[in-house]
């Protein structure tokens, strides 16, 4: 059923509104101080391995992975640490965190030396080293990801970059290809996953054009130009459109027979294979209509937003009414800026008061556009009625687990009704009630 649906859906046109485009990404100022997150990722936090008094350089190891679904986490600074404390993360918990202040030498840790791989168990003590993690947004640990439990005949790279205003990942494409190519050669020759697909949307030609000529001799990489579309990047939609595949209900990747890699993450991967320097720093595009000056900024991990909004400048005439972490489509808004950057934060953006204020929702017209673009196939007016009614079954008929907060059903909706608000809520109910035994 939802294959048919999926089939018929558009997926949103939103606007290709990509300033910072040409940007290639320039290193903000030191902060003075960094505040590093040991929970960065899915899974369990990294335990802290420094204490206070203890100093640090960049790449030295300040967090071991907490679990086997978990990640290193090292210092993007050299410097001295404040403080280890816990610190209340955006969701409300209370997680370890390493403060730094920087010396801004940004010595090298001596540790950092490219790995020594030779076989398949070496290539993934490596990769979880490294402390990567996916850094298109979701963070699940790659060496884990690495690891299926189901057979895989295809890496997909995920290079389409849909979101509204965000660059960072064409950038890395520009600037970083032969990292690229190395990232997914040495995955290839050590997972033994025969075969790969770097799916790209075909509005960014130029990077379709370079990887082509990067892989043209290589049998077992392709450039799969994919339809400019909002929604394409995610991984079930990405699958279909690259293998035409689905992924069983509840299931992962590996069970289409694909394990999905962002491009900045495969990039990294390629990088730390030949430097050893492990995830510290990434490129984060600053935009948005209240930012005096969008641009792709190589962050230190663990700098404030306060420290990114400083470097990139306000207009004068503009006031500041919403930052969102992330892409417009799908960022949360950031409650304070204080707030450190973590390895999966791509974009950082400024809205003025006028742009971030929702216009006010009418009445549904039951014109059915919100069915017609959503990229899942689903149903948010009808998923609507089913929650105002807390109607489990039908919330399951729906399919409303599927919707992953894309924000088309929004950005489309006549009324300016909050659909994706609507359908966050409704799936967080369903799963709620699944979980204590309800009617699936
Ligand atoms: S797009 Fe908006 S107005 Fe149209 S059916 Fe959906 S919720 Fe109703
Ligand atoms: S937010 Fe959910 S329901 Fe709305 S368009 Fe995206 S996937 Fe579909």
């Amino acid at each position: 059923m939802l294959n048919k649906l999926k089939r018929a859906a558009l997926g949103a046109h939103t606007p290709h509104d990509k300033a910072t485009a040409a940007s290639k990404p320039v290193p903000m100022p030191l902060p003075a101080q960094v505040r590093i997150l040991m929970s960065q990722h899915i899974g369990a936090p990294a335990k802290a391995t420094v204490k206070k008094g203890d100093a640090v350089c960049v790449g030295t190891l300040i967090g071991e992975a907490g679990g086997f679904v978990s990640a290193n986490i090292h210092s993007s600074v050299s410097g001295t640490v404040k403080a280890v404390e816990p610190y209340r993360l955006s969701n409300g918990k209370l997680c370890d965190s390493v403060v730094i202040e920087t010396d801004g030498k940004q010595t090298v840790d001596p540790s950092v030396q490219p790995p020594v791989v030779t076989d398949k168990a070496s290539f993934l003590a490596a990769v979880r080293a490294s402390g990567l993690v996916g850094l298109g947004g979701a963070g699940f640990p790659t060496d884990v990801k690495l690891q299926p439990k189901s057979p895989v005949d295809t890496l997909l790279i995920n290079a389409s970059e849909c979101e509204v205003w965000l660059t960072s990942d064409t950038q890395e494409m520009l600037t970083c290809p032969d990292d690229i190519v190395r990232g997914i050669q040495a995955v290839l020759q050590y997972t033994g996953i025969p075969r790969c697909i770097i799916g790209i949307e075909k509005n960014k030609p130029e990077c379709i054009d370079l990887l082509c000529q990067k892989t043209k001799d290589i049998a077992n990489i392709d450039v799969k130009p994919l339809p400019s579309v909002y929604g394409t990047g995610a991984e079930l939609i990405l699958i279909e459109k690259c293998l035409g595949r689905e992924v069983p209900h509840g299931g992962l990747p590996a069970d289409a027979g694909a394990i999905v890699m962002n491009v900045t993450s495969v990039s990294m991967l390629g990088k730390y294979l030949a430097t050893g320097m492990p995830v510290v720093e990434r490129v984060v595009t600053v935009d948005g209509d209240a930012c005096a000056q969008p641009q792709n900024m190589i962050v230190p991990v663990g700098a404030s937003y306060q420290d990114i909004v400083n470097a990139a400048g306000l207009k004068p005439d503009v006031t500041l009414g919403k930052v969102v972490a992330g892409g417009a489509m799908m960022g949360p808004a950031v409650e304070d800026l204080s707030y450190p950057t973590t390895k999966t934060c791509s974009g950082l953006i400024l809205l003025s008061k006028a742009a971030a204020t929702p216009p006010a929702a009418e009445p549904c017209i039951r014109c059915g556009r919100c069915i017609e673009y959503c990229p899942m196939g689903l149903a948010p007016v009808e998923v609507n009625g089913a929650y105002a009614a807390r109607d489990v079954e039908e919330l399951g008929k729906l399919h409303v687990d599927y919707c992953f907060n894309c924000g088309s059903c929004t950005f489309v909706c006549p009324a300016k009704r909050p659909c994706t608000q609507m359908m966050g809520l409704a799936k967080a109910y369903y799963l709620d009630q699944i979980k204590k035994g309800g009617n699936k």
